[in-house]
């Protein structure tokens, strides 16, 4: 079997490519879209874009509160949202689900709530150097405020972690893990659930960004003993301005609450207010209820298309990238741990990432081009920035094929 033919056996990426209607229009005066920002953002199907009209067509209404029947389907697509993420995740139970409105949010939450009840001077933050900034910046405030140390794990030349390093950093001064399942900036999977295990053997808690992994394979927070875990839909197909924080429910339980405001309380008085059990606790004032319809549409939607094709889809995706990147002259790939997920993150001698990106752009290419949120990555393999192709459930070679011929025009412009 070719490779082409291959692909076409796990996921019929042009007939996926049909469900989306972003991807149907041409850009640049006449250029084919070649999406290849997806550890970004994801296009949405018509089945996502759907369920959020539908919402707001027949079932707006006030969540949690109202006596009328409107209400009362806003509170079950909102909940019913809960529970599919529970699922989806293997969550033991609804509750560990806190809809907010991404990763960042609810790193910040973890942080803010669990750290400063739980984290005193001189105690230690183990993060790795290939975290998104997303999953740095609030353990450095946290630091800031409390007194602890944060600790970095160095990563490879291939882009994977340390682990005999990550080991030595821990000890019974570390309170909290938090590590990327995924890199977004190299690709890497970690082998989490080793790390969780190192983590809890220390005494810490295990707080694991999950923003590049459930896209792309199935998720397990109890194999993987994640004690949070954070989730960004719109990188899964999904709409943006919602997500969600796993928490184990007797930590939720023990944290005091983020936000103050209507929904997080069980009683107020001026003298005195209790507040309501998890997940309400963490979700004060009124949701985006249109965002959890449509979260709900995007976990159905890759269900039905099956996480497994997907993973699969995107290895010979990636793998057939992998191999044409190689063969360009000058260019050299960031991040070639054994282990990863369509992300291909290069450099092109002699041509800054923005230049490339740009004429790309011209080509109907669209790549990302920066840090990435990453900055010490592109500190640790020393370049200024790296020019990121990243890969969803619709594309196909013909993107990559796009993506190489655009190269060769970049190097005409810059010989
Ligand atoms: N962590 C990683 C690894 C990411 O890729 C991103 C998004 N680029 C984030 C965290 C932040 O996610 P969000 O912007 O959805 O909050």
């Amino acid at each position: 079997m070719t490779a082409e033919a291959l692909v076409h056996s796990v996921l019929d990426s042009l007939a996926v490519r049909s469900d989306f209607p972003a991807l149907q229009q041409t850009v640049r005066g006449g250029k084919r879209l070649v999406y290849l920002d997806n550890a970004a953002t994801s296009q949405k199907p018509r089945a996502v874009i759907d369920a959020v009209q539908k919402f707001y067509e027949r079932d707006n209404g006030s969540v949690h509160r109202g006596v009328y029947e409107l209400s009362e389907r806003a509170t079950a697509v909102y909940e019913g949202a809960r529970k599919k993420i529970a699922r989806f995740l293997n969550a033991k139970d609804a509750r560990e689900i806190v809809l907010l409105r991404g990763t960042s949010e609810a790193i910040n939450l973890v942080a803010y709530t669990y750290g400063r009840k739980n984290v005193r001077a001189g105690d230690e933050i183990l993060i790795t150097e290939m975290e998104h900034h997303s999953n740095i910046v609030p353990w450095q405030m946290l630091c800031e405020a409390t007194g602890a140390v944060l600790k970095v794990a160095p990563i490879t030349d291939a882009g994977e972690v340390d682990l005999q390093a990550f080991e030595k950093l821990l000890s019974a001064k570390t309170k909290i893990v938090s590590a990327v399942y995924v890199s977004n900036s190299l690709g890497t999977v970690n082998p989490i659930a080793q790390m969780s295990a190192l983590a809890h053997a220390a005494g810490a808690v295990m707080i694991v960004d999950g923003a590049q992994a459930a896209p792309h394979f199935l998720v397990d927070v109890q194999a993987i003993g994640a004690d949070f875990f954070a989730f960004s839909p719109h990188k899964m197909y999904g709409p943006s301005g919602i997500g969600a924080l796993y928490g184990r429910y007797e930590l939720l339980d023990a944290m005091p609450p983020f936000l103050g405001g209507g929904h997080m309380i069980s009683n107020v008085t001026f003298a005195k207010t209790t507040y309501a059990k998890p997940p309400a606790k963490f979700e004060a004032g009124t949701p985006n209820m249109e965002g959890a319809a449509g979260l709900a549409a995007a976990i159905d939607y890759v269900q039905a298309l099956g996480i497994d094709a997907i993973d699969a889809h995107e290895q010979l995706l990636l793998k057939y990238a992998t191999d044409a990147l190689a063969k360009v002259a000058g260019l050299r790939i960031i991040g070639t741990a054994a282990r990863k997920v369509g992300v291909v993150s290069f450099v092109l001698d002699g041509v800054h990432p923005h230049d490339v990106g740009s004429i790309l752009d011209r080509h109907g290419v669209c790549v990302r081009a920066g840090h990435h949120c990453t900055q010490p990555v592109m500190e640790r393999f020393k370049v200024p920035a790296t020019t990121r192709a990243s890969f969803g459930v619709y594309n196909t070679m013909e993107d990559v094929d796009a993506l190489v011929e655009g190269l060769a025009a970049v190097r005409k412009v810059f010989s």
